[in-house]
């Protein structure tokens, strides 16, 4: 078993009279590529957005590596490296590929205020950049302008931003959405290389079951906001209640 990296303690968070979270308890390893899934209104993107400090929760702790971060700004989140991406496209679309990497690797490295002067001398951070770039498969766009990437590229490059943040945590919210099979089994392919060095933790909601089942060494199953399934993809696969409510014949077939 590897390090604990984020524990959930008895978190709640209610919209109205929908239950969003109802005492979700949860421990994420190092290391460990885990996949959260659900139906529609699980409840996935609100723990995510807990997780990452977007909303707050309305009871319940969040630990960090040991650190209680519940009531923790986003941009300190990051900085202590608890990073997401977002279910829609967030690149600026104006900017080159490398552009868009360079703002966060200039930003965690608090160099920002450089940006109108010597970036060209920050060698580390360009060499950081073309690292990036070969990580995600991206080093022949380096120069294209974002918008002009195929949507499955700028998906891509979405989570070359996060990336270049240096998360030791990533939480990524549906990085395929909207995406052909052939680019999911693409960005799927790099994030499995990539979880592989154990630099970072993904964490990836995913609506195929296919791919979350070849991709992830660990299943969570949210349903109207309560954890009702979690383990290896062969006990999520076999867990009675998930194919009840959620799997059904899909698992079955
Ligand atoms: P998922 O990501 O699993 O599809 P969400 O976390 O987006 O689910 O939503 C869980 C439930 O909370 C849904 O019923 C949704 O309508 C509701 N919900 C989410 N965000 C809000 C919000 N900002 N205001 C009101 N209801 C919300
Ligand atoms: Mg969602």
């Amino acid at each position: 078993m590897t390090a604990e990296i984020l524990k959930i303690v008895n978190l709640n968070k209610s919209f109205g009279r929908v239950r969003a979270a109802s005492d979700v308890n949860l421990t994420l390893y190092e290391g460990v590529l885990t996949s959260i899934i659900g139906p529609n209104g699980a409840g996935k993107s609100t723990l995510i957005n807990m997780l990452s400090g977007s909303i707050p929760p309305d009871t319940g702790r969040i630990y960090f590596q040991g650190a209680d971060i519940t009531r923790m700004p986003v941009h300190r989140r990051v900085k202590m490296g608890l990073c997401r991406s977002f279910q829609l496209v967030n690149i600026f679309p104006e900017m080159t590929v490398a552009e868009n990497l360079l703002l966060p690797a200039l930003a965690i490295r608090n160099l920002t205020r450089r940006m109108l002067r010597a970036i060209h001398k920050e060698t580390a951070v360009h060499a950081e950049v073309a690292q990036i770039l070969e990580r995600i498969g991206l080093e022949n766009e380096a120069h294209t302008v974002a918008s002009a990437l195929s949507h499955g590229d700028q998906r891509v490059l979405e989570v070359g931003v996060a990336l270049a943040a240096r998360p030791k945590l990533l939480f990524l919210d549906e990085p395929t959405a909207g995406m052909n099979p052939v680019e999911r089994v693409r960005i799927l392919e790099n994030v499995r290389r990539l979880s592989a060095n154990k630099e970072t933790t993904f964490v990836i909601v995913e609506h195929d079951m296919d791919i979350v089942f070849s991709l992830s060494e660990r299943v969570i199953v949210l349903h109207h906001g309560e954890v009702i399934g979690d383990g290896t993809t062969e006990a999520v696969k076999n867990d009675p209640r998930v194919r009840e409510v959620y799997l059904g014949q899909e698992v079955a077939a």
